[in-house]
């Protein structure tokens, strides 16, 4: 069986003292449902260093980044690597969002080396898929996903491939509040499995599969209901400890 897992992605909100506010919130309400769902707080990297020295992993939360550069250390102004990631206490970190994919112009050969640089680190990647609105309207949500797949995932060896997370975020869903049909949600996350299945073989049983697109407490129940979907990657609802919990909490 996986273990659920959700994800909280704060984007580019919070500064240090408002992470570690939202902290002292949310862990006060915390009562052992870290040791049935894998619980992971993204935020900004100049957050990280805060919720580091606060009791996270006694908690039995995880620290995770929204980006990561697959370089050890050199000229690349701007940039973070896995082993800086690490040092901060991260052990898990999102790669390909839509918004990097989009707005930062990361190519599916950068997310395919930014994940390989992560696993090599020992990091846990979120791998980030999705089709915009464009693509489904078009009928081409699954191939679209699969392609993403393939790019990032392809010739991995098996024992690194179980470690990787996947969350289908379909673009059309961020930020917008409306959510996918969790039975659309459903399918995709079936036609991830698959995909997998063939890319990476029985590893593919052992990845997790998230779903990520306006989830909110009111929804997420019928998305982990689906057989293939293993938990939530969450921005808007992750924000405020009493939301993020009562995602925690019905997981
Ligand atoms: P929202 O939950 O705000 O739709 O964001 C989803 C997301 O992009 C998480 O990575």
């Amino acid at each position: 069986a996986r273990k659920p897992l959700l994800a909280a992605n704060w984007k580019m909100n919070k500064t240090p003292e408002e992470a570690l506010s939202f902290w002292h919130e949310f862990s006060g309400r915390l009562s052992g449902e870290t040791g049935r769902v894998e619980v992971v707080i993204c935020p900004p990297y100049p957050a990280l260093p805060a919720l580091q020295g606060a009791d996270l992993r006694a908690r039995g939360v995880y620290l995770g980044a929204q980006n990561v550069h697959w370089e050890s250390r050199g000229a690349f102004t701007g940039e973070v690597s896995p082993g800086m990631l690490r040092a901060v206490g991260c052990s898990h970190v999102i790669v390909g969002h839509s918004e990097r994919r989009a707005y930062f112009g990361e190519s599916d050969e950068a997310v395919k080396r930014k994940l390989r640089a992560a696993l090599e680190e020992g990091m846990t990647p979120i791998l980030c898929v999705g089709e915009t609105l464009e693509q489904r309207t078009a009928g081409r949500a699954e191939e679209v996903v699969a392609a993403q797949l393939t790019a990032a995932l392809e010739g991995l060896d098996t024992g690194r491939a179980a470690r990787v997370v996947v969350a289908y975020e379909p673009v059309w869903a961020i930020g917008t509040g409306r959510s996918a049909e969790s039975r659309d949600a459903g399918e995709m996350a079936a036609a991830v499995r698959r995909r997998l299945r063939e890319l990476a073989g029985p590893a593919a049983e052992e990845i997790r599969i998230l779903y990520g697109g306006s989830v909110a407490p009111d929804n997420f129940a019928q998305f982990l209901a689906e057989a293939e979907v293993d938990g939530g990657l969450v921005g808007t609802a992750s924000l405020r400890p009493e939301s993020f919990f009562a995602l925690v909490a019905s997981a």
